[in-house]
């Protein structure tokens, strides 16, 4: 989509720091880390948000969970992470491409505020 921020980012128009890219997905670190390991997995297909997705997305969908522990891996996550996928207004959606946080390398509290 042209003017989706994280397509641009996906096409190399906006700079990122990238973690890993195959055909599927496209994994990066966060502008504004949450923690000191903050990732952002994201699909190459846009898709709006989880509460967009259609069922022709399984595939994808299913890809992106499996490959989370090869992320996870890579980011030196032994000791456990967090998996955030935010929605809408009230789940603070800022960017319209569905994205994963992949949050890690400090003790994280719950619940989330
Ligand atoms: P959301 O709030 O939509 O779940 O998460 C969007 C995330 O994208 C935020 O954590 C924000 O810091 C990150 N973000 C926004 N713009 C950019 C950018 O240009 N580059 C990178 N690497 N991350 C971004
Ligand atoms: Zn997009």
């Amino acid at each position: 989509m042209s003017d989706c921020l994280f397509c641009k980012i996906i096409e190399g128009e906006i700079p990122s720091n990238k973690i890993y890219e195959d055909d599927k997905i496209f994994c990066f670190h966060d502008i504004d880390p949450q923690a000191p390991v903050h990732c952002l997995m994201i699909p190459k297909k846009h898709i709006s948000s989880i509460d967009d997705v259609q069922d022709e997305d399984a595939e994808i969908l299913s890809y992106m969970m499996l490959k989370i522990k090869d992320i996870a891996a890579q980011l030196g996550l032994q000791n456990g992470y967090r998996v955030v996928i935010n929605c809408g207004e009230d789940g603070v959606q800022t960017v319209q491409h569905l994205h994963l946080h992949i949050l890690g390398k400090r003790k994280l509290t719950w619940p989330p505020g």
